[in-house]
């Protein structure tokens, strides 16, 4: 079963404006798997409808055999985001909010600690734990989200625009993560507008732009034609 299977996806919003045209998708277990495209192209439009965050106007979407339609539940299970804005309550201590986001899916609090303290020790937050999430930088709180959306152990990460804002430095670092989380069998899709950021991780891309995917192939082949 792959990861993900897109078919005849479309958006249209409440305004009439048509954000994504008919868009087929595939992403095999294990990969990593950029979406590229610029600015407005219908990244996030396409990462909310996989996130239950957007409805889709028409198509399918199904997450390792999970039907959106049929199993809204089953899609959540698999999946963990990592939006773009900081999402969490900047007045709740760092280890809090790992462990109420376990709590969301039935995982017991003490389970939900060590679940959490692995994830906050390998992203450089257990110490920080029980700050206050507003006293981390922006590079952490980055981290922080990457440690919420794992810790119930969701076969797909999703990340929409990781890197965005993040210094060189940190940005390495956090490839080097991903790259960890994805050899060990994680399934990763990120979306990006920097083609530096897809070549250094991923294996397949597809590129997006004005609704539609243009092009779907490996890293390889599309690096040999530009
Ligand atoms: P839906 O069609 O999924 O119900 P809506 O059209 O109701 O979505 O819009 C959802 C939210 O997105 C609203 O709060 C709206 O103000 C906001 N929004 C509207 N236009 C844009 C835009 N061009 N880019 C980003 N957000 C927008
Ligand atoms: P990307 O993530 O690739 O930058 P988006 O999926 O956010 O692109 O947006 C795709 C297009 O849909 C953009 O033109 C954006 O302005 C528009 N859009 C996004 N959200 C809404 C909304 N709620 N209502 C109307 N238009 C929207």
């Amino acid at each position: 079963t792959p990861a993900l299977e897109i078919r005849g996806l479309r958006k249209t919003y409440n305004n009439g404006f048509v954000a994504l045209k008919g868009i087929d998708l595939e992403v095999s277990p294990g990969s990593f798997f950029a979406l590229l495209g610029p600015n407005g192209a219908g990244k996030s439009t396409t990462i909310g409808i996989i996130t239950s965050l957007v409805n889709k106007t028409a198509g399918e979407v199904r997450v390792f055999g999970h039907d959106l339609d049929r199993d809204p539940q089953g899609v959540k299970r698999s999946i963990g985001l990592v939006p773009q804005e900081f999402n969490f309550n900047q007045f709740e201590p760092v280890g809090e909010i790992v462990v109420n986001q376990a709590g969301y899916y039935g995982i017991p609090r003490r389970e939900a600690w060590d679940r959490a303290g692995h994830y906050l020790n390998e992203l450089g937050l257990w110490d920080k734990r029980e700050n206050m999430a507003r006293t981390l930088s922006g590079g952490m709180k980055r981290r922080l989200m990457i440690a919420r959306a794992l810790v119930h152990e969701p076969r797909l990460l999703i990340l929409d625009e990781p890197t965005a804002g993040v210094d060189i430095e940190l940005r390495r670092s956090m490839w080097d993560f991903l790259q960890k989380i994805n050899d060990d069998g994680r399934s990763i899709i990120l979306t990006t507008h920097y083609l530096e950021e897809a070549e250094s991780l991923c294996r397949n891309i597809a590129i997006i732009d004005d609704g539609r995917i243009i092009e779907n192939t490996t890293m390889k082949q599309l690096l040999a034609k530009l």
